[in-house]
C-alpha cells in the first residue's frame, strides 16, 4: 500500500485526487492538507461519504504524523514550490501538478531531492492525451519552421501562458535545435497592443480564458500550401487522474527529479 497525502485536497484537483487515491487497491489516503475547510472531513467535501480524514493546515505535522510516503500536491503558484521543499525535507516524495514552476525553481528543487535522497515528479500536464500532443508537436518541430501555440483555459485559472504551453514550446524548441521562423512580414502593424499573444524563446503562444473550458491546447504548423493541427481537450478533471496515479505508483522507484509525466510513461 502506498500511503498517500493530499496537498489542496479541497480544491477542484484536490477533490478529484482524494476520490481517485480512496478508489485505488495499491493506495491508501492517509492525509488531507488545505487552508481552507481546515478541521472538516477530506471525503465529505470529495463527495464520498466520511473517510475520518480531517483536513488540516499543518503540512509538516499532517505529512510526519500521518505515515504518507508521497504526497500529491495541486495547490497555488505561490504556494507550490514551499510545500514540495517541505515534503523532500520530510523524506515525503512529492508529486506536483500546480503550475507556474520556473527554472530556478526546478533546479533548487532537483539539488534538495539529490541532498535529502528523495525522489519527485513535477508535471505541467497529467493527461496522457496532453503528453501525447507535447511529443507530437516536438516531432513535427523539427520539420515545420512555422508554429504557434493556442492554450484554452476555464475563466479561474491564475497563471497564463499554461504550464503545459510552456513545456510543448520547450520540448519542440529542443527537438528542433534551432529557433522556428518568424511571419514573413517582419513588424506588423499592431492596432491593439499585446494582439499576437507573447513570446517563449521566439514561438508565440495564445492563452484564452473562459467560462465553460477546462483545458484544452492546439499547436499549429503552417507549412508551404498546408497547415498541421494538433490539439488536446481534457473535459474534465478526471482525465489528468490516470497520469496522477502513474506518478504516484513510480515515483518511489525513481531518484532526484522528474520533470513531465512524458518520462514515467
Ligand atoms: P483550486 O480549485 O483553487 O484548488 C487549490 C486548493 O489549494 C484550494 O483549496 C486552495 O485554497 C488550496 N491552497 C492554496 N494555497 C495552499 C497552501 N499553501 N497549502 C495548502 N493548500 C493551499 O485549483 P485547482 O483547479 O485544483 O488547480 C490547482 C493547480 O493545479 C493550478 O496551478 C492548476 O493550474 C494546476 N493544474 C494542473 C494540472 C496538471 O495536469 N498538472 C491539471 C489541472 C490543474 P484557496 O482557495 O484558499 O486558495
Amino acid at each position: 500500500m502506498i500511503t498517500v497525502c493530499v496537498i489542496g485536497c479541497c480544491g477542484r484537483m484536490g477533490r478529484e485526487v482524494v476520490k481517485a487515491v480512496t478508489l485505488h487497491e495499491k493506495m491508501r489516503l492517509v492525509a488531507g492538507v488545505d487552508v481552507v475547510q481546515v478541521g472538516e472531513d477530506v471525503g465529505i467535501i470529495a463527495g464520498i461519504g466520511e473517510l475520518g480524514i480531517k483536513v488540516r493546515d499543518d503540512l509538516k505535522g499532517a505529512l510526519l504524523e500521518s505515515g504518507a510516503k508521497v504526497a500529491v500536491e495541486f495547490t497555488h503558484p505561490s504556494a507550490t514550490f514551499e510545500n514540495a521543499k517541505t515534503c523532500i525535507e520530510c523524506g515525503v516524495a512529492p508529486v506536483v501538478g500546480t503550475t507556474g514552476w520556473t527554472e530556478q525553481m526546478l533546479k533548487e528543487l532537483s539539488e534538495l531531492c539529490e541532498r535529502h535522497n528523495v525522489p519527485a515528479v513535477v508535471a505541467p500536464n497529467f493527461a496522457i492525451g496532453a503528453v501525447l500532443m507535447m511529443k507530437f508537436a516536438a516531432e513535427a518541430a523539427k520539420h515545420f519552421d512555422h508554429a504557434e501555440i493556442i492554450e484554452l483555459h476555464h475563466d479561474r485559472k491564475v497563471d497564463a501562458p499554461s504550464g503545459t504551453a510552456l513545456r510543448t514550446a520547450e520540448m519542440m524548441l529542443q527537438a528542433r535545435g534551432r529557433p522556428f521562423k518568424q511571419p514573413s512580414v517582419a513588424e506588423p502593424e499592431i492596432s491593439l497592443p499585446e494582439v499576437r499573444g507573447g513570446l517563449k524563446d521566439g514561438l508565440r503562444i495564445h492563452s484564452v480564458r473562459l467560462p465553460g473550458l477546462v483545458a484544452h491546447q492546439e499547436v499549429i504548423f503552417g507549412g508551404q500550401g498546408q497547415v498541421l493541427t494538433i490539439r488536446h481537450d481534457s473535459l474534465g478533471r478526471e482525465s489528468f487522474m490516470p497520469g496522477v496515479l502513474l506518478a504516484i505508483e513510480k515515483v518511489l522507484s525513481l531518484s532526484g527529479l522528474t520533470y513531465g509525466l512524458e518520462n514515467l510513461l
